[in-house]
């Protein structure tokens, strides 16, 4: 079947200016040639430490910000090259949810304004079929309907998050770009909410391109996973099989320091924060070879290729077989 959503070869380039005493413009490539694919249901993990490009993909997918090559195509659209009207459209299809709510939400704004604003300017409700379309919404979310007269800072945390998915949801997405959807949660909240995105998924056929610095979140929601370093994917594939057999050194790094009880987690832990991977000048060659624990001669001159090496799995390693 053909994807959702397929992403080939992005690009983003950023200039940025540093140094000391006498700073220098330096390139940051934010995306590097990344591709994936998502079909129409699937949650798939995006996972990488911070400047990896991450949420990037999601802004240049969105068209919040321009690529600077390659192609986005969502069921059949060139977004990168879509008008207005398109873009229009694509932009009641594809919905973003960020890790704080208060980013998408006003907090002037009483919540019937909040998630009635987008019902209405897209003509999906108006007048008195406003209020109780909301109120839909909030239920779908598990969130009562004396909810509609409150402003966001009466709520707690994960409900602001409950309410930044009705408002993702409100104009019939058929895809959500989730950024760190719970990070910012307490573990017993993040459980709640990832219940509530599955059980989304499963009734509305959502997709899902879930963000998440933590292998271990995406675990329990998504059914395959990119692993990206330094604006490229390092590794896909389903996530049963990578979390058993991760196929690419950092992959497996992330496996060992994402928070679940795994005696080797402190070695890890103390590993990764070592180094801190910058997206301004890169390492040369496999840019993961600083920190690589098996890394050769060739590793510090030639980038790995993305290669196929089980059904659907995919690594950039020399040495991975
Ligand atoms: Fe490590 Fe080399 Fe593989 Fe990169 S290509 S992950 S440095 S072994
Ligand atoms: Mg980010």
């Amino acid at each position: 079947a053909t994807p959702l959503l397929d992403i080939r070869d992005l690009r983003k380039i950023y200039k940025t200016r540093r140094g000391w005493p006498i700073p220098k413009t330096a390139l940051v490539r934010a995306l590097d040639g990344v591709s994936f694919t998502v079909g129409r249901g699937e949650a798939l993990g995006v996972v990488g430490e911070s400047g990896c490009g991450k949420s990037t993909v999601a802004r240049v997918a969105l068209r919040l910000q321009e690529a600077d090559g390659g192609a986005v195509q969502f069921d059949g659209t060139d977004v990168l090259a879509a008008g207005k009207t398109d873009l229009r459209t694509l932009r009641r299809r594809m919905q973003m949810v960020f890790q704080d709510p208060a980013s998408s939400l006003d907090g002037r704004q009483r919540i019937i304004d909040a998630l009635g604003e987008p019902l209405r300017v897209h003509g999906i409700a108006s007048g008195a079929a406003v209020k109780p379309a909301v109120v839909r919404l909030l239920d779908e979310v598990g969130l009562p309907p004396s909810a509609v007269d409150r402003y966001p800072h009466e709520f707690s945390g994960g409900q602001r998050q409950r309410i930044g998915i009705a408002r993702a949801l409100a104009l019939g997405p058929d895809l959500i770009f989730a950024d760190e959807p719970v990070s910012a949660l307490d573990v017993s909240v993040q459980a709640q909410i990832l219940k509530l995105l599955e059980t989304l998924r499963r009734e509305r056929n959502l997709a899902f391109v879930f963000i998440s610095h933590d292998l271990g979140v995406v675990r329990y929601f998504c059914q395959r996973v990119v692993v990206m370093y330094l604006g490229r994917v390092v590794e896909t594939g389903p996530v049963p099989e990578i979390f058993v057999d991760p196929l690419h050194p950092y992959t497996r790094l992330l496996k060992l320091s994402s928070p679940e009880p795994d005696p080797a987690r402190a070695v890890a832990m103390a590993f990764q924060e070592g180094e801190p991977p910058s997206p301004v000048d890169p390492p040369s060659g496999c840019h993961f070879h600083p920190r690589c624990p098996i890394a050769v001669d060739r590793c510090r001159t030639e980038a790995p290729a993305l290669r196929e090496l089980r059904t659907g799995r995919h690594a950039a390693c020399h040495l991975a077989t």
